[in-house]
């Protein structure tokens, strides 16, 4: 909290009256809250909006304090920086675990990351502990729970000199991003998907379209198409900061 506060004012660069503050987090935020962080348990409970704001008081910055998700940071921060402010975004992030953000931001709780993508009884490797999500297949620690005899890198390495086994969950891995994609398609309809984070490098784009080609079937529902975009903490930092700007302006 002592970091974040610090960082908040070298950010205000010496201004006292500003709109708003916006921070991004990892975990299910609501009104301020870290209701559940899975992958960074310490978070969990922590009243971050109301603790942010108690910190900054004492520094004479008394603006309110907006506490976003850091994928839905990401997609505001894409939106803002595409020109896209008018436009749906939706960026799956894969790395430790998966993120999903999305923009605009609107009421409810929109855990992708933990999109039920398979009913095999046996695939429980997901950080939550739930079975058959999307992040037990796609998410670098769920991987290495899987292989533990090889990295991620040596796995997708190996598939491609032909081994079954390391073959096999190549496909799987991309089946699961096409079904968590396809499902966010049949509730909230087509548009843009980004991909990020540093597991985008074992994308096989054709494959992914190619899956996703097979679960999306209704024409009106194929206007979607996905992207892979860079991966850079900047972009969070500015879609917090749009989230703050437009809460404050609401
Ligand atoms: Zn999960």
């Amino acid at each position: 909290m002592e970091v974040l506060r610090d960082q908040v004012i070298a950010a205000a660069g010496g201004q006292k009256n500003i709109d708003g503050v916006g921070v991004g987090v990892p975990g299910l935020v609501r009104n301020g809250v870290v209701e559940e962080a899975p992958n960074l348990p310490q978070l969990k409970g922590a009243r971050m909006a109301e603790m942010l704001q108690g910190s900054l008081r004492n520094e004479g910055i008394t603006a309110p304090v907006t506490i976003i998700n850091d994928a839905d940071a990401f997609a505001a921060g894409i939106a803002a920086t595409t020109g896209k402010l008018d436009a749906v975004v939706r960026v799956w992030t894969l790395g430790v675990g998966i993120g999903y953000g999305r923009y605009p931001a609107t009421d409810g709780v929109w855990e992708g990351g933990h999109t039920v993508v398979t009913l095999d009884d046996k695939e429980n490797y997901c950080g939550c502990g739930g079975r058959g999500h999307l992040e037990g297949i796609m998410g670098h620690r769920a991987m290495r729970l899987r292989f533990l005899d090889m990295e991620p890198e040596e796995v997708f390495e190996t598939a491609k000199k032909g081994d079954v086994r390391c073959g096999d969950f190549k496909k799987l891995w991309h089946k699961a991003l096409a079904a968590a994609t396809a499902s966010s398609i049949h509730l909230r309809g087509p548009g843009k998907f980004y991909l990020a984070g540093f597991n985008v490098r074992f994308v096989e784009m054709a494959m992914l379209n190619e899956y996703l080609h097979q679960m999306v079937k209704m024409s009106p529902l194929q206007s979607y198409s996905i992207e892979v975009i860079n991966e850079a903490q900047e972009t969070r930092v500015i879609g917090a900061a749009v989230s703050a700007h437009q809460t404050a302006a609401a």
